[in-house]
């Protein structure tokens, strides 16, 4: 007998509701989109599709596993978090530990709930994760105009007019920090309406093709073209302040710096195009500047990032209709009792500042090849291939050899596990209960699902199980860690005037939370406690309420909100806060310079997502190949054919030429996450292709956020045999 089940998926941030069939085995026999969720109505793309295979993977891992030499041993999961144990034991000093959280957990439950008090419970200030690989420098802007990391305005992609949009390539990726389920769709449809899209890219991607403009810039200068259209805004008087902000002299007086003239040699975008932006973004009814991995991952991240908010303060579209919107999720972050800061501590070895509480991947090779008090000689990796994933990979992959000891939380034994002396493999993912904490915060309509466990565990722990059972070694604590944090925010509710618990009492409260797992009664709490909860809300949300609609809620449009988000201590935009303006020295010096003759971008596909869905045969192939894009005149120019080697500051490749005119002469594109060469993924290792971050490069970051710089990278290219002088 078959069944019918509907579940949010995993995959990417899009959340698209999905209905799935379960044959009596508990085996996935086909996946469609949910039509009956208010969010995603029916919307799937191909990496979807393919959950079930992905779920039921024979490579991918169903013990834990120890490393005996170069052997791997399968254990009982007691004996594998013994010789966790042990190995934490070893570590006189808890400076010498660090923990790198992957991507995935900002898709998963066991991610959001226990990856803090892991954190908390290791005692180290060595946190590094995917987050300064992507997008910490739009935190760090949102934190210093806003006063919260996750204060991140969104594109009012349903009402908006025109949209402005930067380094991004949704009908690819389906959208990040923008969570919208058939993106290209609501991109569709904002022309249909006769609205117009404007896509800058160093690339003619499928999202610059469906455009009403494509603007090719050179990658890296993002910043420039941005201050060259705020300079357009003063210079012809078409600045229009919704808000009262600080700091608008100071912007003005940074932008008199950038004339479009002396920004479009450096960006490659005419100047009368510049000003002709800024018009628009004037002109237009409702606007909307957004700007996502492209501009993040260069040199100059924050201040691309802080530019995409100070054009949308600028032309009077932040938090109204159609402009760019705070989301309202429902488990609503709380208020921040100190003003947001970064820095607050620096890294061992190169002295970089932390950032929300982590310090750059681009140093964590430093902190383990450095000797001295600190050294980090343990590390604990959740779902991460950094490996693959972060800057100058081969030097982390020596690196992790060094280690005395490696724990990892993963399902596959891949580039960076292979080092981990315990593999501890989480559950198939339709084990596992699932709330979109972190994503539902950038939707641009406000929504919430819960999708429950769809199969019973049969005696493997969840994946919160196994993070929560790390934190009790860690602290060396017993106890149940969901029942503590219940207690604390409970107990914080009600000691906080207004909360809507205020002076009721913790255990009255604690016994009306539902739920199966420690998980489900956090969420419950959080529902309770959210804006639209039964406790603290203006609603009845609960997680009774998600469990009885399994497609989901739509919780309405955006609504402006911006007094409710600011958490600055002046209780007003910080348009211009110190930390990034003093960055604009750093740009202006760069100016005039001559930009390399060929530079490195990356490039997203449709049936990828970072290193880890490889090993799907659905995915892999066809247009979702490990090639190097490179412009017809470039290929004749330099007298390549068929394939070339591509050098930089930190190695080379060979790789497979793709010439196609999509892309700018003087540009070079390769995907990242490949590179399996050798894995024990057996469809992984067939499509191996190469790794880009053979060639990026770990010591050039964006200085204000320690973000990894993936584009713009300088290589050269020249045909195979040719030898190359050094
Ligand atoms: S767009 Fe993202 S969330 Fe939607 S089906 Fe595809 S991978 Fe899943």
């Amino acid at each position: 007998m078959t069944s019918t089940v509907h579940r949010t998926c995993p995959l990417c941030e899009a959340v698209c509701g999905l209905t799935l069939t379960l044959d009596e085995g508990g085996h996935v026999t086909s996946v469609r989109g949910d039509k009956d969720d208010p969010f995603s109505k029916g919307f799937i793309c191909p990496k979807g599709a393919s959950l079930g295979q992905l779920d039921e993977d024979p490579d991918r891992l169903r013990r834990p596993l120890i490393r005996e030499g170069d052997l791997w041993r399968e254990v009982g999961w007691e004996e594998a978090f013994a010789a966790v144990k042990a190995g934490l034991d070893r570590v006189a000093d808890r400076r010498s530990t660090a923990i790198y959280l992957g991507n995935p957990n900002a898709h998963s439950m066991a991610g959001a709930l226990y990856g803090a008090p892991l954190i908390r419970a290791l005692g180290t200030r060595n946190v590094y994760s995917a987050s300064t690989a992507d997008q910490m420098p739009k935190h760090v802007a949102s934190g210093l105009m806003f006063g919260h990391p996750l204060a991140i305005p969104v594109p009012d992609l349903d009402r908006t007019d025109y949209l402005l949009m930067l380094g991004a390539n949704p009908l690819e990726s389906n959208g990040s920090l923008c969570t919208a389920p058939d993106f290209p769709g609501r991109l569709k449809a904002l022309r249909a309406r006769g609205g117009r899209l404007v896509v800058v890219d160093p690339r003619r991607t499928r999202t610059a093709a469906l455009a009403d403009e494509h603007v090719f810039v050179r990658p890296g200068t993002d910043a420039y073209l941005l201050f060259g259209i705020v300079h357009t805004l003063f210079a012809e008087d078409l600045v229009t302040l919704a808000h009262q902000v600080n700091g608008l002299a100071e912007v003005r007086e940074a932008a008199k710096h950038f004339p479009p003239e002396a920004v479009a040699r450096r960006t490659g975008v005419p100047a009368e195009v510049i000003v002709r932006l800024a018009r628009e973004l004037a002109a237009a009814r409702t606007a909307a500047v957004y700007a996502r991995i492209g501009t993040c991952t260069a040199e100059f991240g924050t201040l691309a990032q802080w530019l995409v908010d100070v054009l949308n303060v600028l032309t009077g579209n932040l938090d109204r209709p159609g402009g760019a919107m705070f989301p309202k999720p429902a488990t609503e972050f709380g208020a921040r009792r100190k003003p947001y800061a970064v820095g607050r501590w620096k890294s061992r070895v190169r002295g970089l500042p932390e950032s929300n509480g982590e310090l750059p991947v681009a140093t964590l090779a430093d902190e383990i090849e450095t000797p001295g008090e600190g050294q980090v000689t343990f590390l604990i990796t959740v779902a991460g291939n950094p490996v693959l994933s972060a800057p100058h990979g081969a030097r982390l992959d020596a690196a992790f050899g060094r280690l005395d000891f490696m724990v990892s939380v993963d399902l596959y034994l891949n580039e960076t596990t292979k080092h981990a002396n315990v593999i501890l493999p989480p559950p198939r993912m339709l084990q596992s209960g699932h709330y979109d904490f972190t994503l539902l915060g950038f939707a641009v309509r406000n929504y919430a699902r819960y999708s429950p466990p769809l199969l019973p565990l049969d005696g493997q722990p969840s994946e919160a199980q196994i993070l929560a059972r790390l934190a009790v070694i860690a602290s060396g604590l017993e106890g149940d860690l969901d029942e503590f944090v219940i207690g604390e925010m409970l107990r914080k509710a009600t000691e906080t005037p207004g909360s809507g618990v205020e002076g009721r009492d913790v255990a009255e409260l604690r016994a009306e939370l539902e739920g199966e797992t420690g998980g489900e009664r956090r969420l419950d709490l959080m529902l309770k406690l959210g804006p639209y909860g039964e406790w603290a809300g203006k609603g009845d949300l609960s997680l009774r309420k998600l469990l009885d609609n399994p497609h989901g809620l739509d919780l309405g449009p955006l609504e402006p909100r911006l007094g409710e988000v600011l958490k600055t201590a002046s209780g007003l935009i910080e348009l211009a806060p110190p930390q990034i303006v003093e960055d604009v020295e750093r740009l202006r010096g760069k100016l005039e310079e001559d930009p390399p003759e060929i530079v490195l971008i990356g490039r997203r596909h449709l049936r990828s997502n970072n290193s880890w869905l490889h090993n799907v045969g659905p995915l892999v192939g066809g247009s979702n190949t490990c090639t190097l894009q490179i412009n017809p005149a470039d290929v004749a120019r330099l007298g390549l054919d068929g394939e070339a080697v591509v050098r930089s500051a930190k190695g080379q490749l060979t790789v497979p030429l793709e010439p196609t005119d999509t892309i700018m002469p003087g540009v070079v594109s390769l995907p990242h996450g490949w590179g399996h060469a050798g894995s024990s993924q057996s469809v992984a290792a067939e499509h191996a292709g190469v790794s880009v971050n053979t060639l990026t490069d770990e010591s050039t970051i964006d200085v204000p956020s320690g973000n990894a710089v993936f584009n713009g990278v300088p290589v050269t290219i020249s045909p195979t045999g040719v030898i190359i002088a050094q």
